[in-house]
């Protein structure tokens, strides 16, 4: 933490609601006294009735830059001045930086999912078929990441169909050369489609606090395929333990937090954060370092 606060130290943090579960203040400090930067980053608290206002504040309070989380990822794209092309194309915000008197938006989040690929478990999305769970915010991130690596196919299940229809049709129309197609969640019980899946990504809220799939089955997944859930409490979600049973690799979304977080930091500051500071700060305090060191996490 920054121990020699002035009057000129810039302010950084976080809006979300809650927001004290949060592990973006710990990484995000953590990159600021390695590189000696007079930042200081902080939570802030913010009720969804109150989201225009707390912008508001802070942009007269000169806050340099803020991540934001849920519930306000989507809702902060009106109130913002501007938008980078890549929060545009998602529709969702998860980084703000000020830029003289304007708070311009930016999302993170696609970018953040492809270095973890590579980065967790060395995969290379180019002409690579996945399966994306969930049509949410992230799920948003995760199909503007894929198409834009490459992948060959995209095939979205969602448990509410009407949502993953539009999902579909609205990158469709964006990405007019992406093959995307739909599917019910049920193709996670043992479908024969599983086959011909060389990723399979989890966007959805399901493994949080070890909640699980109905009839989860991977057993027909090849044994080359890779599962990645962005979810990571617990690290070995439910998901990424029926992986493991079926000698799937395998990653959660811890590398994911802290590449979208690399991304923010050198958006707000210029610089570069150390190597894998982030990371290995939110291996530390979630208690995942035994999965580093049985080799479920890359190193
Ligand atoms: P969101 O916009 O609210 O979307 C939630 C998604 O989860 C929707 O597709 C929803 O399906 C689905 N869902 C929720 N409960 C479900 C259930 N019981 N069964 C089946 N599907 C369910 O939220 P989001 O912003 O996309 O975030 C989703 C998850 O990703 C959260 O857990 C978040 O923490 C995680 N995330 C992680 C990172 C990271 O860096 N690791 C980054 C971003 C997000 P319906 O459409 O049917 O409601």
């Amino acid at each position: 933490m920054n121990n020699n606060i002035t009057g000129k130290t810039g302010v950084l943090g976080i809006i979300g609601w809650p927001v004290a579960h949060s592990l973006s203040p710990l990484m995000q400090n953590a990159a600021c006294v390695a590189l000696g930067l007079d930042y200081v980053y902080v939570p802030f608290p913010v009720a969804p009735e109150n989201l225009r206002s707390a912008v508001d504040g802070l942009r007269v309070l000169g806050v340099a830059g803020f991540n934001v989380t849920i519930p306000h990822k989507e809702a902060i794209v009106g109130l913002l001045d501007g938008l980078t092309d890549e929060a545009r194309l998602i529709g969702a915000v998860n980084t703000v930086k000020r830029e003289g008197d304007r708070l311009i938006g930016h999302n993170t989040d696609a970018a953040g999912l492809i270095a973890s690929l590579q980065g967790d478990l060395g995969f290379d999305i180019e002409g690579r078929r996945v399966l994306l769970l969930g049509a949410g915010g992230a799920a948003r991130a995760a199909i503007v990441g894929l198409c834009r690596a490459g992948a060959a196919s995209v095939i979205v299940a969602n448990r509410t169909p009407e949502k993953a229809e539009r999902f579909v049709a609205d990158f469709r129309s964006v990405f007019s050369g992406a093959n995307l197609a739909l599917s019910p969640l049920d193709i996670l019980k043992g479908d024969q489609r599983l086959k011909g899946v060389d990723l399979l990504i989890n966007t959805t809220a399901v493994g949080l606090d070890g909640t699980t799939f109905d009839g989860l089955d991977l057993a027909p997944m090849a044994p080359c395929a890779c599962v990645y859930d962005m979810v990571y409490t617990p690290p070995l979600t439910p998901l990424l333990a029926e992986a493991r049973r079926n000698s799937l690799r395998f990653a959660n979304g811890v590398g994911m937090l802290a590449a979208q977080g690399e991304s923010a930091f050198s958006f707000w500051t210029g610089c570069e954060p150390p190597n894998g500071l982030m990371k290995s700060r939110l291996l530390a305090v979630l208690g995942s370092q035994d999965m580093l060191d049985n080799g479920l996490y890359s190193k």
